[in-house]
């Protein structure tokens, strides 16, 4: 049976066509039909610059419908999808083409469409075995050269059908979907589920609080990075009101502050799902629609999932299970660094998984700082810190120290006394735990998908003891 993810997720489609799946912010609507017909215009135009199975479409472009078109055109025509992240820039982008070696590189998927718009539709889906790749996702990179992982077209069912199930997804569900379509988070998490389940969306180019706040009129599923629920709560304009119709908010890609998580529930009655997942694996622990979803814990391995910690009770994450990658792109020494002998995936996050099976994350291993001998994690510290007054968010890194090797300091969204924030620090925390410096900054620097950029911090605030 050709197992081509774009069949599946066609099967899923809505019997009747002229359902919307997407809601744009003028109040106009784009139909099933209307996304099967162009995707499969679109597909015509790639047989004809010659995209054959396995070739590499890479796209560098704007999110737009046509922008999901193209995505779903390149599956079914067994072609590679490789988006790559707007904000790249010639130099980069120079870097991946000669990595992947695209048959086609595609700025502009309007354009794209355009020039298709007269062709006949393929109707054909090319066949595929499971194990085929669909997608390459080019790692964010914030430590040496940026990787392609290789993602399957059975990889990216599996998740899909996990997730529709674990979050309930249905027909009559509208999600606001304001993320970006270059990273897992938009393109598969959230396309697949409303895919799969046949629901539509409200179809936002970004994260726009003004039309954020109108679409939630609509919409009864929100999928964001931590910073929307933050921006969202610096709204006053973000009203009980405006949440009543929306049955579930799902957080990932970056720790969701407990702060965050508290205060929504304050001001909506509404708790938070929070959810972990990787470029490499795209979604492998949430916590549970019905049951209790607990604030700081990413929740239980979804099923399927095989979770063990490296070493003792806190340690590095490794994972085993049907949505986890083949490999890095032609880097077999890499992929060969990033699994065990045994075959589990080393995730390079740090946690602990509790007696009940629920995961917590403590940060990234490159992250983890060693003062004095000691291992120190800074999520620890930097839960601590949020809730000090004065302190919106903190971010704890290690920089070089003479004595200890690496020195904690804290680097903190707010304002204070940086000895007073110290000492009340050291009333709970070990000396080597309690940061020696506090940098007080107006702004962290995040990457697209809100994560802060550590490495960035790091750099900047390198000669500190030196
Ligand atoms: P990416 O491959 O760009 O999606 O980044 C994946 C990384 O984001 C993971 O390895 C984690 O470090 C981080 N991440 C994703 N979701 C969460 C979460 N809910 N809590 C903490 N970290 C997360």
């Amino acid at each position: 049976m050709n197992q081509n993810l774009y069949g599946r997720l066609a099967a899923g489609f809505p019997a009747d066509r002229s359902r919307p799946c997407f809601r744009l912010p003028d109040g106009g609507l784009v139909s099933y039909g209307d996304l099967e017909a162009g995707a499969g215009r679109i597909a015509r135009l790639l047989l004809a610059k010659g995209v054959m199975p396995d070739d590499r479409v890479a796209v560098q472009a704007p999110k737009s419908v046509a922008a999901v078109m193209l995505y779903l055109a390149v599956l079914k025509i067994g072609a590679i999808f490789l988006p790559l992240n707007t904000a790249y820039t010639e130099a980069e982008l120079d870097y991946f083409i000669e990595d992947a070696e695209p048959r086609l590189v595609i700025r502009d998927a309007d354009a794209l469409a355009a020039e298709a718009a007269g062709l006949e539709p393929v109707v054909e889906v090319t066949a595929r075995a499971p194990d085929d790749l669909a997608s390459i996702i080019y790692t964010s990179g914030t430590t040496g050269r940026s990787k392609g992982a290789m993602l399957t077209h059975a990889a990216l069912l599996d998740n899909g059908r996990a997730l529709t199930a674990l979050w309930g997804f249905t027909e009559r569900d509208v999600l606001l979907h304001a993320l970006p379509i270059f990273h897992v988070h938009g393109l598969f998490v959230a396309l697949h589920c409303v895919f799969l389940s046949g629901a539509s969306m409200v179809w936002l180019a970004k994260f726009d609080e003004a039309q954020v706040l109108a679409g939630l009129d609509q919409a009864t599923v929100v999928m964001g990075v931590p910073t929307f629920y933050t921006r969202l709560l610096a709204s006053l304009e973000f009203t009980p009101a405006k949440t009543a119709g929306v049955r579930l908010f799902i957080s990932g890609s970056a720790p969701l502050l407990t702060s965050t998580f508290a205060e929504f529930e304050a001001r909506t009655g509404q708790r938070i799902l929070e959810r972990y997942g990787m470029s490499e694996a795209v979604i492998i622990t949430s916590n549970p629609l019905d049951g209790e979803r607990l604030a700081g814990s990413v929740g239980y391995p979804l099923p399927g999932v095989e979770l063990r910690i490296e070493g003792g009770e806190t340690g590095v994450i490794q994972i085993r299970g049907p949505s986890v990658f083949k490999g890095y792109w032609r880097n077999p020494a890499k992929t060969a660094e990033d699994f065990t002998a045994d075959g589990w995936f080393i995730t390079g996050d740090v946690g602990r998984q509790d007696a009940d099976g629920r995961v917590w994350i403590s940060g990234r291993a490159k992250d983890l700082i060693i003062s004095g001998g000691y291992n120190v994690y800074p999520k620890e510290i930097e839960m601590l810190l949020d809730e000090l007054d004065g302190v919106v968010e903190s971010a704890v890194i290690g920089l070089p120290h003479p004595d200890f090797g690496e020195a904690v300091v804290a680097v903190i969204i707010g304002q204070g006394d940086e000895a007073a924030v110290i000492a009340k620090a050291r009333e709970s925390l070990a000396a080597f735990k309690t940061p020696k410096r506090v940098i007080w900054v107006d702004e962290l620097p995040r990457n697209a998908m809100g994560k802060v950029q550590k490495n960035l911090l790091r750099q900047a605030y390198a000669g500190t003891f030196q």
